[in-house]
């Protein structure tokens, strides 16, 4: 089995890693075993290849292509525990590293239908401080009789009880559902957008969530997303109830039993955050920079339920975040690390959503809406890419102005 990941992973040059995963799930016990191996793009020269791996997972073995990989306990602090570090050492020019491992799920990744194998599950590899980089992936899972595999895409190869889903993610959002069930409803045109259920029968509330979606994709399609528009799009309802996130392969995650959009506003502005996430989602997640994540895909979804015909509630939802802001540091060099946990909301989301609305304000909405464009189509990782980017389309005033912004 080694050997024919080996010689996938040797295949056409690409500019992300490769990575494969075979997964085996014993539902009954909420475990599951997993060969991991990742291979470097082949214009990557590094010498080293360092993989951080959760603390509660079981290393059952190590190759690498390089030297004999060691596994040691280091302090993580975005997770504010200790995991353990896996690091290989190469002289020739393959770079790859496999970690064989198992492990169980936490309580809140599995109910009695479903486990959670996805962004916010811990039960990847990835390199430190890229948690989501992107990489090209090949996912195997492996399920007893009685059960089914969903993922991010629909496409999937389905054989004697294992599955491969083929796709390009952030190394740690690659993502396998496992349910005895499933239940699925699909939009009758393009974009296809799909809402992936959890269950016995579909209800009236995951067609409003379906025929909002639409409604949501095809706004973003014709503002932010009009360089890089969604051309398909799925939506996993586990419900396991415990978070929501969005991923960068087009897909969402939403655990969330009562999530009701056609009821509550609430919902609604987190299904279009998450959504919008597929454009922003490129920002690194331990800097300042998740602004460029967290701060337009919040104002992404205001500027949804604005056109939706929402002007109060975009006001109302505005100045909830800017009541926030008042003293928080500023935006730019905010480090985490310095500060109790809910400064992180009231910075990076909160104050960054305020400078978001003070540009638009400043721009007037043509012009606003194409930066986004410009700004999504790009993946722009950090702010000073941004800035040029201002600079370039909307005068260097503008930019001198947003940085000021940033700045204090
Ligand atoms: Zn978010």
């Amino acid at each position: 089995m080694l050997l024919v990941s080996l010689l996938w992973l040797a295949g056409p040059v690409a500019a992300v890693p490769n990575v494969s995963v075979q997964m085996r799930v014993v539902p009954a016990t909420h475990s599951f075993t997993c060969r991991y191996t990742i291979a470097l793009a082949a214009d990557d020269t590094a010498t080293t290849l360092v993989l951080n791996l959760g603390r509660q997972l079981r290393i059952e073995n190590l190759l690498s292509s390089g030297s004999t990989p060691r596994a040691t306990r280091v302090y993580y602090p975005y997770f504010d525990d200790t995991l353990q570090q896996v690091v290989a050492h190469f002289s020739g020019r393959a770079r790859m590293v496999s970690v064989t491992y198992s492990g169980t799920l936490e309580g809140r990744l599995f109910n009695d239908r479903a486990l959670v194998f996805s962004g916010h599950s811990g039960w990847l590899p990835f390199r430190p401080y890229r948690d989501y980089e992107v990489v090209n992936y090949v996912l195997e899972v492996q399920a007893p009789a009685g059960y089914q595999v969903e993922s991010a895409s629909a496409e999937a190869e389905q054989r004697a009880g294992r599955w491969t889903f083929r796709g390009r993610a952030g190394a740690i959002e690659i993502t396998a559902l496992v349910a005895r069930e499933f239940q699925q409803l699909a939009s009758a045109g393009a974009p296809r957008i799909r809402v992936v259920t959890v269950g016995p029968a579909l209800t009236r509330t995951d067609t409003m969530l379906l025929r909002k979606a639409e409604g949501i994709i095809a706004y973003y399609n014709r503002s932010i997303g009009q360089l890089d528009p969604i051309t398909r799009f799925t939506i996993l309802l586990p419900g396991t109830n415990s978070d929501a996130f969005g991923m960068l392969e087009n897909a969402t995650m939403i655990t969330y039993t009562d999530f009701d959009v056609a009821a509550d506003r609430e919902a609604l502005l987190i299904l279009a955050h998450e959504i919008s996430h597929k454009w922003w989602g490129y920002g690194n997640v331990h800097t300042y920079n998740d602004w460029l994540n967290e701060a337009f895909a919040t104002y992404s979804s205001l500027l949804y339920l604005r056109e939706a015909g929402d002007e109060a509630g975009y006001q109302a939802e505005l100045a909830k975040r800017a009541a926030t802001v008042g003293n928080a540091p500023p935006i730019r060099g905010f480090d985490y690390r310095k500060y109790p946990r809910p400064m992180y909301r009231r910075v990076v989301y909160n104050k960054g959503t305020v400078v978001l609305a003070a540009l638009h304000e400043r721009l007037g909405t043509t012009q606003f809406v194409r930066l986004l464009g410009a700004v999504a189509a790009r993946h722009v990782r950090d702010t000073d890419t941004l800035l040029a980017i201002v600079a370039q389309n909307n005068g260097q005033a503008t930019r001198d102005w947003l940085l000021a912004e940033l700045s204090r």
